[in-house]
């Protein structure tokens, strides 16, 4: 890092997170969120950022600051309390001011200007840093460093009063924030998740519904301009930053692979977001590439516009439903007038044939008569057209009456008729008033049905909201165990290498294991000392290799993608690492078997399916080995998503079913090298297992991959050997070899670009080396003397690729004397 001399030294840059909260051109927000990066750089993720301290809002203080940009404050005094209280922001300052205590113990991260990291605690007045360069202990933090780097208060542990005062701000703030972001309108609905954590919320999709977002804490790129009139950094503004050289090219790199996006800002927004690297950017646009909600309003006025189209479809769209109520009320009104005129109609069909029957009576007792004095009537039809037939409907319409009017009629039966059509009225009455009764109850019942009806609706939505309440708990808790998890991991190094020394009793020993981390060679006069995360010396076991990989397995069943690779020269054991004999099985049966082990004890939550899959890589060709046809595959690449079209992907349920495909590969592969007169040796084998969890609760999927690669030998061929056959094959290995080396290197240096696609092993490697990935390196070596330069060649590859564990670079080579 820069020795903190000049404010214009390029690799500033590199520390902008820290340069750039002193920052003054900084909106508010911005300045909020850098804090909360500080949060998480303590490792104390689920402290609200409000307590960390940082931002400058004085731009004289800024300015003086950044003419030393590594924050070298001569004029510090030991304590940090003081110089936070300057920093502060105004909120900040009255949490800090107001309510830190004595018995606080403060996080602090140290910035040497050498570059080198330290984690503080400062209590009751005495400061103390971790040691993690040396001795690993805490020691007293020396004065003189107050002049030589920059302390970064990261979280205060309060007292629980001082905790719930805290929460209790925390709420009214929140509750602040959403009244505004509601008043704000917009269905899109973001929020904070409450509960203490500011960097929980959701969003409120339009078709997804409500999807759970998180602030992360990332280590990230930041692209800032010298600001000659104020003397420091300033963040550049996208505008900007689309007319920068190296940037531009990124852009287009973006648009040449999505050219539906069509828009330079976004995608540069994007692409800062995913750190400058174009392949995840493009990953994330075609994830959700066919969403309308990615088109967003570019301006709070396209904004309103949009919400008051938004306000009146909706108000259009609740005319819509009125009308269609009325129309359906309508509907049903003419359907009941329908129905009444049927009645009515049967009614008087059912009249027609009482008066007909009355008819044929009163015919029967005219019976004497002439058949000339009897009516038309019988013989014609009602409704029949003619003049006969009106004046036949016009007769009955009269009712009895007419009749009775030009026919004698015996008194008796019109008293009968009289006293029947009494009858029938009564019984008429009395039918409407029973049908009045029951509707009368009806309403009643439904009346009182009602509030009950909605009371249920009610106890029924509090259902939901009490399990939707327990799943958020459910995720929230989730969510953190990942993240600790990860956080831990990380700490560790996202690269882990581990050095692994074959077992041989015959050979000259010219390994030497000062401690468990340490392994010095020496041959000739020569030695030669590197540094692990771990070394295993021969008498390791297996279990013992695999006892300190197993714990980045199980991030692989939370969704992270793990990798672990065996480098060595031919003979050194990577394969026995890798796999191991059947009774001594190497890391990926036991890998399987964790993974296995891990998904039922998840069983009550998740669901798992597991799916392997091995290919073999000779000489940039893919080969599947889980088909007996040896054909080659292609690799498709989409973002930093790696597809292998027709890869046969096999679903493991147990061990027995991991042998089987253990073995059909095996087979596979002695077929296809006997074919191609190879050895194994000379390839790449990688197995790959993909997980995919289904959150039973929260209906979450996760997908995670495991990919376990025993490297082809990494030995140079010698000068004799390279002709023909085996010097392609050589060249190939070289090629993918370096590769991966240069995309070690790369994530080391934190290099924009990661040249993945330099080899088809990187290419297929690349969803597990970057990002969030976890991965660990085996070096396998053998103690021979005879293999000492193979060996150290070896030795300094994982060297080198240690030092991409992030957070922790150290100097790992040191030259010792002979
Ligand atoms: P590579 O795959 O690197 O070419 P191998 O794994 O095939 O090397 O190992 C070569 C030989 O050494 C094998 O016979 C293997 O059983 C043996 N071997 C390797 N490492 C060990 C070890 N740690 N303990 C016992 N035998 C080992
Ligand atoms: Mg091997």
């Amino acid at each position: 890092m820069g020795s903190g001399s000049s404010s214009e030294a390029p690799k500033e840059t590199q520390s902008a997170p820290v340069t750039a909260r002193t920052t003054p051109k900084q909106p508010k927000r911005n300045r909020q969120f850098e804090e909360v990066q500080i949060a998480g750089q303590g490792g104390s993720r689920s402290r609200p950022p409000a307590r960390s301290t940082g931002a400058s809002p004085n731009p004289h203080q800024s300015s003086s600051t950044s003419k030393n940009p590594r924050g070298t404050d001569p004029g510090a005094s030991g304590s940090t309390s003081d110089r936070t209280k300057q920093q502060n922001t105004p909120r900040q300052g009255a949490a800090a001011n107001g309510r830190k205590k004595d018995d606080d113990i403060v996080f602090e991260t140290f910035y040497h200007r050498s570059g080198k990291e330290f984690q503080c605690i400062y209590q009751s007045g005495m400061r103390f840093y971790l040691d993690d360069w040396g001795s690993k202990e805490w020691q007293p933090f020396p004065k003189r460093w107050y002049n030589e780097g920059l302390l970064v208060t990261n979280t205060i542990l309060k007292d629980e009063n001082a905790e719930q005062n805290n929460r209790n701000e925390q709420a009214a703030g929140a509750s602040g924030q959403g009244q505004s972001s509601r008043s704000q309108g917009r269905s899109q609905g973001q929020g904070g998740g409450g509960g203490g954590d500011d960097r929980e919320g959701f969003l409120m999709h339009p078709t997804k519904g409500r999807i759970p977002t998180y602030i992360f804490y990332k280590k990230h790129n930041v692209h800032m301009y010298f600001d000659r009139d104020t003397g420091s950094w300033v963040r550049m503004p996208i505008g900007w930053e689309l007319h920068h050289n190296m940037v531009k090219s990124l852009v287009d790199q973006v648009e040449e692979a999505v050219p539906t996006w069509g828009d330079r800002h976004d995608i540069l927004a994007l692409l800062r977001a995913c750190n400058y690297d174009p392949d995840e950017c493009i990953s994330i646009y075609l994830h959700l590439e066919r969403d309308e909600w990615m088109k967003g309003p570019k301006t709070s006025k396209e904004n309103k516009v949009l919400m008051e189209k938004e306000a009146r479809v909706l108000e259009l769209e609740k005319r819509v439903k009125h009308l269609e109520t009325q129309l359906q009320k309508e509907i049903s009104c003419r359907e009941d007038a329908e129905r009444n005129l049927e009645l009515q109609e049967t009614k008087f069909s059912e009249l027609e044939a009482e008066s007909k029957d009355t008819e044929a009576q009163l015919s029967a007792v005219t019976g004497g008569r002439p058949p000339t004095a009897r009516p038309f009537s019988r013989m014609v039809k009602p409704g029949q057209k003619g003049a006969k037939g009106a004046v036949v409907g016009a007769a009955m319409k009269g009712g009895l009456s007419t009749v009775q009017s030009e026919e004698t009629v015996n008194p008796d039966d019109v008293i009968d008729l009289n006293a029947n059509a009494k009858e029938l009225r009564k019984a008429h009455t009395r039918v409407k008033m029973d049908v009045e009764r029951f509707m009368g109850d009806m309403k009643h019942m439904l009346e009182k049905i009602g509030p009950a009806f909605k009371q249920m609706k009610q106890s029924e939505k509090g259902t939901l909201n009490e399990i939707e309440e327990v799943r958020a708990l459910y995720r929230k808790e989730a969510l953190q165990r990942k993240l600790l998890y990860n956080q831990l991991q990380e700490l560790r190094g996202n690269i882990r290498v581990f050095c692994r020394v074959r077992k041989d009793d015959r050979a000259e020993n010219c390994l030497k294991y000062p401690s468990d981390q340490d392994l010095i060679a020496t041959s000739q006069g020569q030695k030669k000392m590197f540094n692990f995360d771990k070394v295993f010396e021969p008498s390791s076991t297996q279990e013992a290799v695999f006892e300190d990989t197993k714990p980045i397995i199980t991030s692989c069943a939370d969704g992270y993608n793990v990798c672990l690779l065996a480098y060595g020269q031919t003979g050194s054991g990577k394969t026995f690492t890798m796999m191991g004999p059947e009774s001594n099985p190497g890391i990926n049966i036991r890998a399987m078997k964790e993974l296995f082990q891990v998904c039922s004890e998840r069983k009550e939550t998740m669901t798992y399916k597991l799916t392997v899959s091995l290919v073999e890589i000779y000489n940039e060709t893919i080969q599947d080995l889980l088909t007996s046809d040896a054909k080659t595959l292609e690799l498709r690449t989409a973002g930093n998503k790696v597809q292998i079209p027709g890869l046969i992907e096999t679903e493991i349920k147990n061990l027995d079913d991991v042998r089987k495909v253990m073995a059909m590969g095996d087979k596979n592969r002695s077929v296809a090298s006997t074919k191609m007169n190879s050895t194994s040796s000379r390839s790449h084998l990688v197995l790959m297992l993909a997980v995919e969890g289904h959150d039973k609760v929260t209906s979450a999927i996760t997908r995670g991959t495991l990919v376990l690669c025993d490297l082809a030998g990494s030995e140079r061929i010698s000068k004799t050997e390279a002709e023909g056959q085996r010097l392609v094959e050589a060249a190939a290995i070289n090629k993918s070899l370096s590769a991966l080396g240069q995309v070690f290197s790369a994530l080391r240096s934190s290099q924009l670009h990661v040249p993945y696609r330099n080899s088809k092993l990187t290419q297929i490697l690349q969803p597990s080396l970057g990002g969030d990935a976890k991965a660990c390196l085996f070096v396998n070596v053998s103690p021979d003397a005879y293999n000492f330069s193979e060996t150290v060649s070896t030795l300094t590859f994982g060297s080198n690729a240690r030092q991409v564990a992030l957070g922790q670079a150290k100097q790992n080579i040191s030259k010792g004397k002979g």
